[in-house]
């Protein structure tokens, strides 16, 4: 394996529902889910049971040809987004391809006098790690060993004040990541997402929501900037849309949707009938289990039991649904996911200072039952209560 991340402490060999089990048979809670992917846990049979039908009817066909697991997703996507009819979907295998797309996307929106040149994002949002991506990406220490990258983007902070300064008719679009998972589970000031909407809207400027992470249910609706009442341009999801199968997607809106012409984007994989079969099933369980409901309340009972722990090591809890950040008062969080691991809990530590949570949606008592206990003591042991 090439030395591009940490070392793995661990191997795992099965999993079910939200447990997973390592080559030992030691098991393990996963508040994780592969980071936000695996939406129906682990082995869900409605996953299991399209993919393998899928693969046994047609797996791939090129470009060249439509199939109707990928129409079936297309429309899927359009609708669940709010793009409806003038909505368009182009799709990639991964978050960083549906991030390069809108990337490509913005250079379209060039303005009449091709003007537009600058492109907008936040520090410390993150956008993939693909050069494009890595552009967008606001964390220089992750983009400077490869500089140069596309030129153009210009990171702002993300205030409201920033928005005003920085918007104007010579931007082409403005890349938002709405809760900003890697950077530790952020939220955006309040009103931030719906003065970028009239910013945007009033130059002309693309406002592209990265829901890569956020998107599919998570934070309790079906995206996250549905909780601010706005309508994108454009939206990029990867993911948890077809539960660990690989696939990513950009979902255009309006005028947006006329912007890309024949010949100016593609990928050999991209909309595979076996990933959109993938992608139909998660998307059709999530609607008919009720998942974006139980998303909604189980993140509720999740900040509840959280608060309840009176650890001095917590300071506060951020995010939405089950995007769950607990800042910690100190730099103890690797110490502590090393400790929950030890207990039998897989949750994350994006940085020294904050624990992730991004369990699967199915997530339900019993479950957080067992994350009341194990990251207790994971708590108890890193900081012994007051
Ligand atoms: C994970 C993530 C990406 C990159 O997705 P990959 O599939 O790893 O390329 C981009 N944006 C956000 C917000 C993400 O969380």
């Amino acid at each position: 394996m090439m030395r591009t991340l940490a070392t793995p402490q661990l191997m795992l060999a099965r999993g079910e529902g939200c447990y997973v089990w390592d080559v030992d048979g030691k098991e393990y809670l996963d508040f994780l889910a592969g980071i936000a992917v695996n939406s129906l846990g682990h082995a869900h049979p409605v996953l299991v049971d399209a993919v393998s039908r899928q693969i046994a009817t047609l797996a791939h066909v090129s470009n060249y040809f439509a199939t109707p697991p990928q129409l079936e997703l297309a429309e899927r996507l359009t609708r669940l987004t709010g793009a409806g009819a003038a909505g368009r979907v182009y799709f990639c295998n991964s978050g960083a391809e549906a991030n390069e797309a809108a990337f490509k996307l913005a250079r379209l929106n060039r303005g009449a006098s091709g003007r537009r040149k600058r492109i907008l994002a936040l520090n410390n949002a993150f956008h993939g790690r693909t050069m494009g991506s890595l552009a967008l990406t606001g964390k220089p220490p992750m983009r400077e060993p490869f500089e140069p990258v596309p030129s153009g983007v210009e990171h702002i902070e993300s205030t409201i004040a920033a928005l005003e300064a920085a918007i104007d008719d010579r931007v082409a679009a403005l890349f938002i990541e709405p809760i900003k998972g890697e950077a530790g589970v952020i939220d955006l000031p309040e009103g931030f997402l719906r003065r970028a909407r009239e910013l945007t809207e009033q130059h002309g400027v693309l406002l592209i929501i990265d829901e890569i992470q956020t998107g599919i249910g998570r934070t309790g609706k079906w995206f996250a900037y549905e909780h601010a009442g706005i309508v994108p341009d454009a939206v990029t999801i990867a993911k948890g849309m077809a539960g660990g199968v690989p696939i990513g997607a950009l979902v255009t809106f309006g005028w947006a949707s006329e912007l890309f012409s024949r010949g100016q984007h593609g990928s050999t994989f991209g909309g595979n009938p076996l990933a959109t079969a993938a992608g139909n099933a998660v998307l059709g369980e999530i609607e008919n289990a009720g998942l974006v409901e139980n998303a909604a309340r189980r993140g509720e009972e999740l900040r509840a039991i959280i608060h309840g722990f009176d650890s001095p090591l917590i300071s506060v809890v951020r995010g939405s649904g089950l995007l769950v950040g607990i800042g910690l008062t100190e730099g103890d969080a690797h110490r502590l996911s090393d400790a929950a691991l030890h207990h039998g809990l897989i949750v994350n530590a994006p940085n020294e200072s904050s624990i992730r949570l991004a369990p699967p949606l199915i997530v339900g008592d019993a479950e957080l039952a067992g994350f009341r206990d194990r990251f207790g003591r994971a708590l108890a042991d890193v900081a012994p209560h007051r």
